[in-house]
C-alpha cells in the first residue's frame, strides 16, 4: 500500500508557530489583519471566504470580509483595494475567485499593494518567484505542494519531477518554485500526447489539472509519489482530486483530496500573512530613517 501524505500535522505544526508570530505582534499593540473581498453569487467564492474566516478565528487573527453584490463594478472594487492598501491596520488582502464575467480578475488582483498581496497574485510578486527574489510573497498552493513533500522527508534536489498543469495559479509557479529546489522537471500539459511515458521516467509527480482521472493507475510506478493538487466537485457534491482513487497499490506515496495539499494551503497563506506584516514593517522602519 502507498504511504498517504496527509496533511494534518504539517498545518498544525504551522498553526502553531503562526500563533506564535500573531502573539507576539499583538503583545506589541498589533493585531494581524487579512481582508478578503467576496463578490457573491458563486458558491466556491463564498465557501473559500468562509473557510479563511475560520481559521483565521482559530490563529488569533482578525478576519475582515469586504462583500459584494455580484452586479459591482470594477471601479468599485478597485477603490475599495485602493482604500485597504492605504490603510495600515490591514496587513493581507485576498481576492476570492472566481468572479462574475464583467470583472477582471488579473486587474484587480494587479491594484494589490505587493507587501500585502498575501496569495502572490500581482505582477510584482510574479516577478520575484521568476528572479527567485526571496523578499515576494509567493502563492500559497505552490508553495504547499513542496512543504508537503519536505514534511515528510523527500528531498528534491536533482530529482526529477513530472509537472502536470502549467495553469497561472499553480502549476506556474510551482516550476519557479521547483527550480529554487535544483529538481529537474518535467513541464507536461493538455498538448503532452503519452502522460505514461513521462511518468515512466519521474520520481516525483505533483497534478494540478482539475479534471479527474488525469493519472490513472496504468500510467504509474511503484516509485512513483504524487502530490495531487486538484479539487474537483463532483455531481454528488463529494471532492475529489486529479489522481484516480485506485493508486494506492500501484505506487509509493500519494497525498489524498480531501485532507493534503488544500489542508496545507490555508496554513501557509497565514504563513505569508506573517511574512507580509514583516515586510510592511522593514517599509515603515526604512520610511522613518529616509524622511
Ligand atoms: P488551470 O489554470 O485551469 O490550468 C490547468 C492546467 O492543466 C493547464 O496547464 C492545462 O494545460 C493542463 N491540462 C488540462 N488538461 C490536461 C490533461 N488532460 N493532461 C495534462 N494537463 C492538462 O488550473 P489552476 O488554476 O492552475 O488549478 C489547477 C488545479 O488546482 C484545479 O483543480 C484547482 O481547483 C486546483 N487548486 C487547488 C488549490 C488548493 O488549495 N489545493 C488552490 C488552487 C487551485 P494547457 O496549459 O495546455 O491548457
Amino acid at each position: 500500500m502507498a504511504m498517504l501524505l496527509k496533511a494534518k500535522e504539517a498545518a498544525e505544526q504551522l498553526h502553531a508557530d503562526i500563533r506564535t508570530r500573531a502573539e507576539e505582534w499583538k503583545r506589541n499593540g498589533i493585531r494581524p489583519v487579512l481582508a478578503t473581498i467576496l463578490v457573491e453569487g458563486d458558491p466556491a467564492s463564498a465557501y473559500y471566504a468562509r473557510s479563511k474566516e475560520r481559521a483565521a478565528e482559530k490563529l488569533g487573527i482578525a478576519f475582515r470580509l469586504h462583500a459584494f453584490p455580484d452586479s459591482v463594478t470594477e471601479e468599485e472594487l478597485l477603490s475599495v483595494i485602493a482604500g485597504l492598501n492605504a490603510d495600515a491596520a490591514v496587513h493581507g488582502i485576498m481576492l476570492e475567485l472566481p468572479l462574475p464575467r464583467h470583472l477582471s480578475a488579473a486587474a484587480i488582483e494587479a491594484a494589490i499593494a505587493p507587501v500585502k498581496d498575501i496569495d502572490g497574485v500581482t505582477p510584482a510578486n510574479k516577478l520575484a518567484i521568476y528572479t527567485g527574489d526571496d523578499s515576494g510573497l509567493f502563492p500559497a498552493t505552490p508553495q504547499a505542494c513542496i512543504a508537503l513533500l519536505k514534511h515528510y522527508g523527500y528531498a528534491l534536489e536533482g530529482r526529477n519531477v513530472a509537472l502536470i498543469g502549467r495553469g497561472q495559479t499553480v502549476g506556474l509557479p510551482l516550476f519557479h518554485l521547483l527550480q529554487k529546489e535544483h529538481a529537474t522537471v518535467n513541464v507536461c500539459h493538455s498538448r503532452t500526447p503519452d502522460l505514461a511515458s513521462q511518468l515512466a521516467r519521474a520520481e516525483f509527480a505533483i497534478v494540478a489539472v482539475g479534471k479527474p482521472n488525469t493519472v490513472t493507475r496504468d500510467m504509474v510506478h511503484r516509485g512513483l509519489v504524487v502530490v495531487d493538487a486538484g479539487i474537483n466537485e463532483l455531481e454528488d457534491g463529494s471532492i475529489c482530486g486529479d489522481a484516480a482513487g485506485d493508486l494506492s497499490e500501484a505506487l509509493a506515496a500519494v497525498s489524498p483530496v480531501p485532507g493534503g495539499v488544500g489542508t496545507l494551503t490555508t496554513a501557509i497563506l497565514f504563513r505569508n500573512l506573517m511574512k507580509a506584516m514583516d515586510l510592511q514593517h522593514q517599509a515603515a522602519i526604512k520610511g522613518a530613517v529616509n524622511r
